[in-house]
């Protein structure tokens, strides 16, 4: 996707640790615009696929799933971080490690929000070692729901986590990949 790629250079800010700020657009404040073309994106690369839920996880994933499930015409769920030990028998529970905090926490869904007659597409803002899109997948498969893809915004190529889910035989679209990044370098996508 050309318009975001153009925002990523014009935008992106690569820290130590492989880390890509974009707080400008996507994770602090949010241009609306793209964010519109980013969900209208999404449903021309996954319509015909009978879609009924869009799912992410919170926080930055929200405002993606909500422009994509606006463009779907679905509903959005988004699980919640929780650090309650006394999980109740409502809800889907996931692990997941975090990339930029190091630590696993878990993931919940209440089971009123989720169903076996759903096709769900999970989107989400960046996608390194896969592991949210992981905890995310686990859900839709304790739901008995059928999982018809995983979108990222960005993909970090070189973290491998999305030729992982390919591997696996998961569709996943990315709309921007980047082959390599460097503190003081370029930024260069991998097409
Ligand atoms: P993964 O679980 O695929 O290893 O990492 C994806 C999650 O970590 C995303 O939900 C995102 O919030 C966060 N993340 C991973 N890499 C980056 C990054 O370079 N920049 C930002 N802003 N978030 C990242």
């Amino acid at each position: 996707m050309k318009l975001l790629k153009d925002r990523i250079l014009k935008d992106g800010k690569v820290f130590d640790g492989n880390v890509l700020k974009v707080d400008n657009f996507l994770n602090h404040q949010i241009d609306v615009s793209l964010m519109k073309e980013i969900g209208e994106e999404f449903h021309r690369r996954f319509e015909g696929e009978n879609v009924t839920k869009i799912m992410t996880i919170e926080a930055s994933g929200i405002a993606v799933a909500a422009f994509t499930a606006l463009a779907f015409g679905v509903p959005m769920v988004f699980a919640k971080k929780s650090k309650s030990t006394n999980i109740a028998d409502s809800v889907y529970l996931a692990k997941v490690e975090s990339f930029t905090h190091g630590r696993v926490y878990d993931v919940i869904l209440s089971k009123e929000f989720l169903s076996n007659s759903d096709r769900v597409l999970i989107v989400d803002d960046f996608l390194a070692r896969g592991n949210a899109l992981h905890g995310l997948i686990d859900i839709v498969h304790q739901a008995g729901a059928t999982l018809v893809g995983t979108g990222a915004v960005i993909e970090k190529g070189f973290q491998g986590g999305g030729d992982e889910l390919r591997a696996a035989g998961i569709r996943h679209e990315s709309l921007a990949v980047i082959e390599s990044m460097a503190p003081d370098g370029d930024i260069v996508f991998r097409d």
